[in-house]
């Protein structure tokens, strides 16, 4: 282990994976890059399918829940994030979408030069090697793999014939000129495989020899001289100590976890950080605040003669499944966390889509340990893009192994929970097409005994649960609220940036993944251009 290294990357996750593979693409740069979790050799993280079974595995997640949520009837709400190589896009969903255009002109109007559409657009393309859309909007050569996911099962397609009925607009590429409208999603799953972060940017690069990658590795601490970043102190099984950093430290931990470590360190809100006696190194009072989270509710049906997820996983069909699988990498095994979308604006006043739904011909309800426990039905989940609603992260103990608390503050604005009304509503519309009827489309979700406004709004805050795509908490931009400035480096320390989805000043028009992949690689040319 050499400990002075140039660079010292806390996080091996969507956007760590990048920066470590952008750093070291110069022979000069020594990079180390740290990853608490171990390697993401599991078939669980291979196969799409496979995914909810790691949102509570203590091996290759962290784990994470809400405080009981206020406006949730006191409901926590669980929040997986990836602990291993690509981080959280070893579990996700692997959906690819960048958002709205207007999400990153907003982040340039809040004063973040050179994070508008046209400047990240760039990054998008350079890493995207999309199999199927060649246009001014997408990349064909960058390590990303992105391919339009097909459905297999037929729930799926009467369900885009529905869309059409009720009016929606086809859109064959959410992630072109416009978002809006219903389609296919594109996902990162290569030949039946997820194909994460760690797969696109680190595999192909694992072997240069001025980057050494530490698994199982925590990081405890900054270690700071003069309000300037000097190392990083870390455990794993055979060693605690501190490594030294000669440039930077770029901390990639995700929006739980880099507020956290910041904390840990001294640099945060002063009197926060007081009652846990940790030595003030600097006040930075927006630390671990301006959380942000989509809300997802599932509206489903039962439906009659065509297959669902519940039937195809009867026992024996799960070993017709799993041979397929095995043999050939096709099946369902393969299915994303959702194969059609559609977004959509839920009323008139609305300039862009401010609803996302994710359909999926399966049904079913979370098991305590995080798995998906299958029923008979279809389902379409209401997402509200933009949530106004702003919660927190702060410490627990001033011990890096305990959790940190998580206020996600869902539904604390009014115009959020109206948002989730007017999208079920929405949904129930789309159920109610010729197309529906014609297979006996029966909603059990929410169900017809919840039809008013009030009934509706009970119902969203008994059922709802997170999309997992915290972001938000190291704010990029220039109010005192702010973590970072528009280079990512932290305010008022020296050799210190943070890049990752923590640093997002609001939340994207969609998923989150891409845009992390999009917040490394302009890290490092930031970092590679002296800024
Ligand atoms: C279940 C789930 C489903 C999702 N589905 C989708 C989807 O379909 N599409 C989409 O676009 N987005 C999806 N997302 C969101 C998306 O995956 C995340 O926004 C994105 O991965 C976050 O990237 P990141 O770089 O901020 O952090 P992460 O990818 O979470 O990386 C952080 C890394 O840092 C490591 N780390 C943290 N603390 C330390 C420490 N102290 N020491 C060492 N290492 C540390 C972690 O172990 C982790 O590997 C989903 C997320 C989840 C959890």
């Amino acid at each position: 282990m050499k400990y002075s290294n140039k660079y010292i990357i806390v996080g091996a996750g969507s956007a760590g994976c990048v920066l470590a593979n952008k750093l070291s693409e110069d022979p000069k740069n020594s990079v180390l890059l740290i990853e608490a979790g171990p390697m993401d050799s599991s078939y669980s993280i291979k196969m799409p399918l496979a995914a909810s079974s790691l949102f509570k595995s203590k091996k290759y997640g962290w784990g994470y829940e809400t405080e009981p949520e206020k406006n949730l009837n006191n409901r926590t709400i669980n929040w997986p994030r990836g602990k291993t190589l690509g981080g959280s896009s070893s579990i996700n969903g692997m959906l690819y979408i960048r958002g709205q255009a207007d999400d990153y002109d907003h982040w340039e109007q809040l004063g973040n030069y050179g994070w508008g559409y046209r400047d990240l657009l760039k990054y998008f393309i350079a890493l995207e090697n999309n199999q199927n859309h060649e246009d001014q909007f997408h990349g064909n050569f960058g390590p990303l793999w992105v391919e339009t996911y097909q459905p297999i099962l037929d729930a799926s397609k009467e369900f885009l014939k529905a869309c059409a009925e009720f009016g929606f607009k086809n859109n064959d590429d959410f992630n072109g000129t416009d978002q809006e409208g219903f389609g296919q999603y594109q996902v990162n799953i290569k030949d039946g495989k997820r194909f994460s972060a760690a797969d696109a940017f680190l595999k192909p690069i694992s072997n240069r020899p001025n980057l050494e990658i530490l698994t199982n590795t925590l990081v405890e601490k900054l270690i700071t001289l003069n309000k300037k970043v000097v190392g990083v102190k870390i455990s794993n099984k055979k060693f605690s100590g501190v490594i030294g950093c000669s440039s930077e430290v770029i901390l990639c931990g995700g929006s739980i976890n880099s507020p956290q470590i910041l904390m840990l360190s001294g640099i945060g809100p002063k009197d926060h950080l007081k009652k846990f006696r940790i030595p003030l190194i600097h006040d930075l009072s927006g630390v671990g605040q301006n959380l942000q989270d989509h809300l997802t509710v599932n509206v489903s049906y039962k439906i009659n003669e065509l297959k669902t997820f519940s039937e195809l996983m009867q026992p024996f069909m799960m070993i017709k499944n799993l041979y397929e699988y095995f043999l050939k990498d096709t099946g369902l095994m393969t299915y994303p966390a959702s194969d059609i979308g559609v977004f959509f604006k839920t009323n008139l006043n609305e300039k862009t889509p401010n609803a996302q739904i994710h359909f999926a011909p399966g049904a079913g309800e979370y098991k305590k340990n995080g798995a998906m426990r299958p029923s008979s039905g279809i389902t379409a989940s209401i997402c509200n893009l933009r949530p106004d609603s702003r919660g927190h992260i702060e410490l627990q103990s001033s011990n890096p192994g305990v959790a940190p608390k998580i206020y996600a503050n869902y539904l604390d604005k009014e115009k959020d929970i109206k948002h989730m009304i007017e999208g079920v509503n929405k949904i129930r519309e789309v159920f109610n097409t010729p197309t529906m009827k014609n297979i006996e489309a029966t909603e059990i979700q929410p169900g017809p005994t919840y039809q008013t406004d009030d009934e509706i709004d009970s119902f969203v805050r008994n059922e709802s649960l997170s999309v997992y795509h915290p972001i938000g908490t190291c704010k990029m931009g220039n109010g005192v609220e702010c973590v970072v400035d528009q280079n990512l480096k932290v305010k008022g320390i020296e050799g210190l940036r943070v890049a990752d989805a923590s640093i997002f000043p609001s939340i994207i028009s969609g998923n989150t993944n891409a845009t992390c992949n999009v917040v490394g690689a302009k890290c490092a040319d930031l970092i590679l251009s002296n800024n």
